[in-house]
């Protein structure tokens, strides 16, 4: 264990965009001193997820408080564990360990005990973009080192790459929970709307999980990935007849999509009974006829990453079943190249920044 004492104010590297929508450059950094339930953690991968996009053009800025510049994006985070504080029980030097979307909550609300931290009632302290409960800027791993309390890290499971796991502390989760919460399994029909970081991860865990998979994606390009990732079928949207030939299909259909989709003619596609489960997060809003879901007393739902020992599980899971993401390692420079590609829906299926090349 390390002599927290020597460790005042660890500095950082990283890569931040100085504004709403200017390129991510250079930027130095501190991270807080370790407290005794910290741990520091040298980051070795750190996914782009497409929130990093939305947030870093402050896409979302109706629906937050404040956004938060210059902003370290970054919170698919895996690396290892190089300090512990005093009182850390759970980690040691070494440990393989993960930080996804959020480093604290309030511990003591209702959702906070129920391993709800994601929808805390007080405060959920996001990675970045955020403030700690004293006020200070959150920044995430687009950085080489970060300080987190030891009850919001994960283990990453030895037989688990890092560079393939980094995405799963996103990615992973935000299908993980709700598959899991809405029965994904045998004799279950579940749709994937959406073939990208979010996608990708959901058909390997639904199949993982054993249900009977549907890609539903803009266009064909996809389609070959699709069933080697463990889609039992796949239709192209762009079609009309899809929507035809799929009414009243499914289950379970999880809509990763942030561009405009009319969920209208998605709830269709679902059996009496059936749930649509918004995870995708589009600027517009949506409107949703109410005949829409009365026939087939169906519901739409949303459903926001997961909790502390929910990501655990999956994690777990991952381990078990030997799922990681499908992921292009890029260099940080070409961090801003990244971004564009991911709004082309130009990746396969997940980019994940090497942050060794911080150093060059
Ligand atoms: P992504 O990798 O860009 O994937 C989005 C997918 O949407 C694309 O691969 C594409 O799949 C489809 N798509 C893109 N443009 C489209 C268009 N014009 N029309 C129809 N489909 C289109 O993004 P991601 O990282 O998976 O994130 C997806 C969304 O989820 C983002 O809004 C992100 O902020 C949000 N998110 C939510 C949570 C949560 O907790 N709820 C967590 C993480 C991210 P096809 O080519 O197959 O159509
Ligand atoms: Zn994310
Ligand atoms: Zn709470």
């Amino acid at each position: 264990m390390a002599n927290t004492s020597e460790l005042i104010a660890v500095k950082t590297k990283g890569y931040a965009a100085p504004a709403a929508g200017a390129p991510l450059a250079p930027f130095s950094f501190e991270r807080r001193e370790l407290r005794a339930h910290d741990i520091l953690i040298d980051i070795q991968y750190c996914g782009i997820c497409h929130s990093d996009i939305h947030q870093a053009r402050n896409e979302w800025g109706e629906y937050q408080e404040e956004s938060i510049f210059p902003m370290v994006p970054g919170h698919e985070i895996a690396g290892i564990v190089t300090a512990a504080g005093d009182k850390v029980t759970k980690y040691k030097v070494g440990d393989k360990v993960g930080v996804g979307c959020f480093v604290d909550s309030c511990r003591t609300c209702e959702e906070c005990k129920r391993g709800l931290q994601q929808y805390c009632s007080v405060k959920t302290v996001w990675t970045y973009n955020a403030r700690d409960f004293e006020g200070n800027p959150t920044h995430g791993g687009y950085s080489d080192k970060i300080v987190v309390d030891e009850n919001y890290a994960l283990r990453i499971p030895d037989n688990l790459p890092l560079d393939g796991a980094a995405p799963l502390l996103c990615a992973g989760i935000t299908l993980y929970s709700p598959l899991r919460h809405w029965g994904a399994g045998p004799g279950k029909k579940v749709a994937i709307v959406g073939l990208g970081g979010l996608g990708h991860m959901g058909v390997k865990l639904a199949h993982a999980l054993g249900a009977e998979v549907t890609v539903l994606s803009h266009s064909l390009k996809k389609q070959a990935d699709a069933k080697r990732l463990g889609a039992d079928h796949f239709y192209a949207t762009s079609d009309p007849e899809t929507f035809t030939k799929l009414k009243s299909s499914f289950d379970l259909i999880v809509n990763t999509v942030s561009a405009e989709l009319d969920w209208n003619e998605f709830l269709q596609l679902l059996k009496v009974d059936g749930t649509m489960v918004i995870v995708g997060l589009p600027e517009k809003q949506h409107e949703i006829a109410a005949f829409s879901l009365t026939a087939g007393r169906r519901s739409l739902a949303g459903s926001q990453i997961g909790g502390i020992a929910e990501t655990q599980e999956m994690l777990d899971f991952c381990g078990k079943h030997n799922i990681a993401s499908d992921i292009e390692v890029v260099p940080i420079q070409k961090v801003n190249e990244a971004f564009e590609r991911v709004v082309k829906s130009d990746v396969r299926y997940r980019f994940v920044i090497d942050i060794s090349t911080l150093k060059k």
